[in-house]
């Protein structure tokens, strides 16, 4: 086990809340992150990098200990699971919540239906946990087209204004939950390299309050 700290950053609107925390911790990157088109950074400490990644890609590079800590919103973390994952912090940033939505003024339809989503497995569970019998269908982006064009009935995204939502002509349903980002830890680094993660962590605490 080496005496380094890699962190995994979600790059997008967390990255902006994010680096205000890491530099509450006394991390502060060599250069401006949302200026540079490099994925791997150093910082003022010797022994800490950080890395930027797709938001989705971060629970992942955390699990296989390629990176001793992450910042990644609940939503990615739900969907993902989190076998091998300590999830240390709420850090209270980039808040929104996780809905329901369809078409406007359209009344639910009764018995089975299609909900369109990129969380998969939380749309699973979802509507396993309230006895609704949904066919999910898998998308990248742009949900809200898809009750338009008829390919779902029903999407599961993610709503923060709604503003997205109304100028498509959809409207939230349900809540699923509500989102915010985790500092999360990877199981073995948060063992062996205790002393060196946990000062980091009790600092972003202090500054999240
Ligand atoms: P809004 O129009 O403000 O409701 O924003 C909705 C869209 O912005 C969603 O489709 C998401 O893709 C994105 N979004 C807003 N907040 C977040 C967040 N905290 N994390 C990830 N995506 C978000």
């Amino acid at each position: 086990m080496n005496s380094n700290i890699t962190i995994a950053l979600s790059k997008g609107r967390i990255l902006d809340d994010t680096l205000p925390l890491l530099a509450a911790a006394g991390i502060v990157p060599e250069e401006d992150l949302r200026k540079s088109r490099k994925l791997i950074f150093g910082t003022n400490r010797d022994n800490v990098k950080l890395v930027v990644l797709r938001a989705t890609d971060v629970p992942t590079y955390v699990q296989h200990g390629v990176a001793d800590l992450g910042v990644a919103g609940k939503d990615v973390l739900m969907e993902h699971g989190s076998e091998g994952l300590y999830e240390p912090l709420d850090l209270r940033i980039a808040t929104c919540r996780l809905m329901t939505a369809a078409i406007k003024g359209v009344e639910p339809k009764s018995g089975r239906i299609k909900v369109a989503t990129k969380f998969v497995n939380i749309a699973k569970r979802y509507y396993a946990s309230r006895g609704i019998q949904a066919d999910i269908i898998k998308l990248y982006g742009g949900m809200e087209l898809a009750p338009l064009m008829g390919l779902a009935d029903e999407i599961v995204d993610i709503v923060d204004t709604g503003n997205t939502l109304k100028a498509n002509g959809l409207e939230a349903r349900d809540l699923i939950c509500h989102i915010s980002s985790r500092l999360i830890a990877n199981s073995a680094s948060m063992k062996m390299k205790h002393t060196m993660i946990q000062p980091i962590v009790d600092l972003i605490a202090k500054a999240v309050d």
